[in-house]
């Protein structure tokens, strides 16, 4: 007779907690820096907010305000059409 392998799992495993204790930020990445002017140049700040495959990302992931989002699509939209970020396809 071979020896059997399974194991009960104890009952006391770690269950993976949701992060619940993100605390939240009041105020947006531009906000808190306080620039008016989102400039389509600064790709390293325009490119944070795509995804990989160059969507841009909602304004719940990103965090943005609503006004500040408005500039950061103007500005990913105009680097777009100057050929510094990506199109969607
Ligand atoms: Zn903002």
């Amino acid at each position: 007779m071979r020896s059997q392998g399974f194991k009960k799992k104890p009952d006391k495993m770690k269950k993976r907690k949701r992060r619940e204790n993100v605390t939240q930020q009041n105020q947006c990445r531009f906000c808190r820096s306080k620039t008016e002017y989102v400039d389509y140049k600064d790709i390293d700040v325009l490119g944070k907010l795509l995804t990989h495959r160059g969507k841009i990302f909602s304004r719940k992931r990103s965090g943005n305000c609503a006004s500040c989002q408005r500039k950061v699509k103007l500005a990913i939209k105009r680097a777009r059409f100057m050929g510094l970020l990506p199109f969607t396809s």
